[in-house]
């Protein structure tokens, strides 16, 4: 039986179109999807110009012909495996798609319907991965009604789980298939191991923040090590030169106080110097990071009074911690680094707490608007940029 899952409010998502302070159609390059460009080029009349107007053709490709745009791409990939650039809007020069009116609202949905939008405008911002006997769908954080469900306080992790048999590979693959088997056994793992870690997040825990952290960095340590074991299983000669540098799971029983260590000055300057060294998309970010570092110390100082003004919403943390945990965790089984994304998932939490405690200094309060805006401003400028997600994932495998 194949299946969906998804969290509980995923079924909520409306966008709020031009109730949004801050539209995805601006500040990002929209992509066109193949199928949707086709489509795009054959729309007669005024609008049908309007549209080939305001669309990049892939560089170096002026000679395409738009109609044929598919087959050509599909030629040019089987001769040349360089990744070939997507069609997109060109954007306004204040950063906005063309087809953003004055209204907030979509041109090209009012003109062709929505059914017409490219694929990214229609998916965005949901997000979805494949697993071998189903898929998973979530809610990005970029987004400000995503946002505000994310936040909710919905106690242990619920998600819906829907029966979907296209999405079995039972339905097309060799059931004796021996890799197939081994990466049925590998993913159900990851899921386990992700059970567990919402379990120590659960609000029922009674425990701290800072707790739960601990006992989720330990987990991070110890998961790797069993992930590692079944993946790289090591020979005889390894074990005897483990013994000689105390065996490999002392690496677990080293492993430190993690909360201590991340609420510590000179770590948190490494680490806003650190975000302060990727790219930058919005200038208000770049101040944001300045002006963290340089309060620091109060910030530190400070901590246990917000946490106490803030205890009605700490709940907050928690949403935020399952929320990364089941967008990034099961990526591991692509790059076998289940450690770092557990980290990410920590050192993100805390850093939109630092980001809640420096608003509360300034201002003496934080509405659920600001905090949705500043969970925003995170993910958009770390979690929705590929390189910097790059960057991070070194950053947090040596951390
Ligand atoms: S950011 Fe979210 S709510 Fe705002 S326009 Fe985009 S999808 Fe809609």
């Amino acid at each position: 039986m194949g299946y969906l899952r998804r969290p509980n409010y995923y079924k909520n998502f409306k966008c709020i179109s031009s109730k949004c302070t801050d539209s995805c159609c601006q500040e990002w390059e929209i992509d066109i999807d193949d199928e949707t460009l086709q489509f795009y080029m054959q729309v007669e009349g005024e609008f049908g110009d309007r549209l080939r107007k305001n669309i990049k053709v892939p560089s170096g490709r002026s000679d395409i012909e738009w109609k044929s745009e598919k087959l050509k791409r599909e030629e040019l990939e089987d001769e040349d495996s360089e990744e070939i650039e997507t069609a997109h809007f060109i954007q306004t020069k204040d950063e906005r798609c063309p087809f953003l009116n004055n209204c907030g609202l979509c041109d090209i949905f009012i003109h062709l319907g929505e059914e017409h939008l490219s694929q990214i405008c229609t998916h965005h911002p949901r997000f979805y991965d494949w697993f071998l006997k189903g898929e998973e769908a979530g809610l990005g954080l970029c987004c400000e009604e995503a946002a505000r469900l994310i936040l909710q306080k919905s106690g242990y992790p619920k998600f819906e789980f829907i029966e979907d048999d296209e999405n079995d590979t039972n339905n097309i693959a060799n059931p004796e298939d021996e890799d197939l088997l081994f990466q049925k056994e590998i993913e159900q793992m990851l899921f386990d191991m992700r059970d567990k870690l919402f379990g120590i997040i659960k609000p029922e825990i009674d425990m701290n923040q800072d707790e739960k952290m601990q006992k989720l960095y330990e987990a991070a340590v110890r998961f790797q090590d069993e992930y590692d074991d079944v993946m790289f299983p090591i020979c005889d000669d390894d074990l005897k030169s483990e013994e000689g540098n105390g065996g490999k799971n002392a690496v677990s029983m080293k492993a430190p106080k993690w909360s201590a260590q991340f609420w510590n000055q000179e770590f948190l300057e490494s680490l806003t110097e650190f975000y302060l060294t990727l790219e930058i998309n919005d200038e208000n970010w770049w101040k944001l990071l300045c002006d963290i570092r340089k309060n620091l110390p109060e910030i530190l100082n400070r901590r246990n009074e917000f946490l106490k003004y803030y205890e009605n919403n700490l709940f907050e943390y928690e949403q935020l911690m399952i929320y990364f945990i089941y967008r990034h965790f099961m990526k591991a089984r692509n790059d076998d680094a289940l450690f770092e994304k557990i980290v990410f998932a920590l050192i993100s939490t805390n850093f939109i707490q630092i980001l809640n405690i420096y608003e509360w200094m300034l201002n003496g309060r934080i509405t659920q608007k600001t905090q949705i805006n500043i969970c925003k401003l995170y993910s958009k400028e770390i979690e929705y940029d590929e390189e910097n997600m790059e960057q991070v994932s070194l950053y947090m495998s040596s951390n």
